[in-house]
């Protein structure tokens, strides 16, 4: 590109007879500019003169400063970043599916149809229920549309339920939804397990929570469901789904399963068969598609029969050969999302499935379980483990061990970043003070894992021998350590 200076672009009229041609005059008026002068555009800055090798070098120097998925280890936990197969990317890209348009009409995008429709199959089979659609576009947009269901239900009914129940280890995204959907929260208690408490819970503080039996009895009619996330945010399976089912079921309410954690049952548990009636699908977090980053995502909803009449339309069905769009549905929500949701993801998730097949979905499924129980093992006398339950493809430490040293969780997570690893979730789920809850994933080997414990029990032994060196972390990144109180309360925000 020349650096050189530019003239303002200016448009002259045409001049008729200036080309050879006798061309009549465009017969526009003066324009008359009314922009106040100090909104008109000033003298044209000229860009920087720089080479390709340049802007090559500054992007691909700013992307070491990253680390993905394809670096290593991401155990962030209950997101599941998993590796994403690069088949899943040349499917999603196919020209016939990437450049297709949204408007076109069914009978011309039979294959988009047929993806669409056989991914719904995938998942009704998985799920062990009825009904789902793919549009949703995340996780909470999957709760949101699910409880919508819920209450679609209760007004079919002609009821008027207003409370939701959501136990106290739920993801932040649980209470936002049932608030949006007009619902009034309250909190179930976790027992000492880690489990949804059926019997009060009384705290250190000596108040009294009630738990889901007492609960039930005094909200009766008032509850319209529950949203339970299993396994839980520790990674803990609710063993007494099925009663928890049956006591909502029993009052006129209805069981939402918050299914972030599905990379745990995948091909081992169906959610359908333990009585839930709606939940929704990470298809960026249990069926791989990179989302690291704020990346686009999926949360498609199955319910069950007696649900599906309210699910958004429309649905994609098939009758003999052909592929539909079902506009035909009164008792519908609406549209939560335009066309049919993120397609592109719905290709991966796709192709992810059928790449591998239910025995091998079934695998990664037991392979994440067995990678996070092996952390779980080689960690658990170096980390402290506030439930000791069984867990399944996640495990919850905390600092309770470091804290003598003046070591916190923060700490541990600076200092795997200057041993080249990207840190667990920290400080969730909220029931666990100082919580560093990881899940390494069926993705990772165990000479990877070895080297994540032999970096996490180097910080440890740093947390006794040199604390204040732990402080200091990270001191190998490009950024070191934030004030992030600070950021947080007078965040400076300008144009750089
Ligand atoms: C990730 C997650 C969500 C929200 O999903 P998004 O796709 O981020 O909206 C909800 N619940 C749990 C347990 C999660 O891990």
């Amino acid at each position: 590109m020349l650096n050189r200076e530019r003239e303002p672009l200016i448009f002259e009229r045409s001049v008729p007879g200036k080309v050879g041609m006798d061309l009549p005059p465009l017969d526009v008026p003066e324009a008359r500019d009314t922009r106040p002068e100090h909104l008109r555009r000033g003298p044209f800055q000229a860009l920087p003169s720089v080479s390709e090798v340049e802007v090559i070098r500054h992007f691909t120097r700013l992307s070491h400063d990253n680390y993905g998925v394809d670096d290593g280890i991401y155990p962030l936990g209950s997101c599941t970043m998993k590796h994403n197969p690069r088949l899943n990317e040349r499917v999603a890209s196919l020209p016939s599916f990437a450049e297709s348009h949204p408007l076109s009409d069914p009978l011309d995008v039979q294959g988009n149809l047929a993806a669409l429709f056989t991914l719904q199959e995938w998942l009704k089979e998985i799920t062990g229920l009825a009904a789902v659609t793919l549009q949703p576009s995340a996780g909470a947009s999957g709760e949101l549309t699910g409880v919508m269901l819920i209450r679609a239900h209760h007004v079919a009914l002609g009821a008027s339920r207003r409370v939701i129940l959501i136990p106290d280890s739920g993801h932040g995204t649980n209470p936002a939804t049932a608030a949006m959907a007009g619902y009034e929260v309250v909190e179930l208690p976790s027992a000492p397990d880690g489990t949804i408490s059926f019997e009060d819970v009384v705290d250190h503080a000596g108040r009294t929570h009630p738990g889901l039996l007492s609960l039930v009895q005094d909200l009766g009619s008032e509850i319209a469901g529950a949203m339970i996330t299993n396994p839980n945010t520790l990674g803990v399976f609710e063993h007494r789904i099925q009663e928890i089912a049956d006591l909502l079921h029993g009052t006129g309410a209805l069981l939402y399963m918050d299914g972030a954690n599905m990379n745990a049952l995948v091909g081992v548990a169906r959610p359908g068969d333990f009585g839930v009636d709606v939940m929704h699908l990470n298809l960026h977090k249990t069926f791989s598609t990179p989302h690291g980053g704020g990346g686009p995502g999926a949360g498609p909803v199955a319910c069950t029969a007696q649900l599906a009449p309210f699910l958004p339309r429309p649905l994609v069905t098939r009758e003999g050969e052909r592929y539909h769009l079902d506009w035909d549905r009164p008792q519908s929500i609406g549209k939560v999302h335009g066309f049919f949701g993120n397609f592109g993801i719905a290709l991966r998730a796709l192709t992810y499935c059928l790449s591998h097949g239910g025995d091998g979905l079934r695998a990664a499924t037991l392979r994440a379980i067995v990678n996070a129980n092996y952390l779980r093992k080689r960690l658990e006398g170096t980390y402290h483990l506030p439930i000791p339950s069984p867990t399944l493809h996640e495990v919850v430490f905390n600092d309770a061990n470091l804290l003598p040293a003046g070591i916190h969780t923060l700490d541990v997570a600076k200092g795997l970043i200057d041993r080249g690893f990207h840190p667990p979730t920290i400080y969730f789920p909220l029931i666990i003070p100082g919580a560093l809850m990881i899940e390494p994933t069926e993705s990772e080997s165990k000479a990877e894992l070895d080297a994540f414990v032999a970096a996490m029990e180097d910080i440890a032994r740093e947390a006794k021998n040199d604390p204040e060196a732990l402080h200091q972390a990270p001191v190998r990144a490009s950024l070191r350590r934030m004030d992030e109180t600070t950021a947080a309360r007078k965040p400076v925000l300008r144009w750089i």
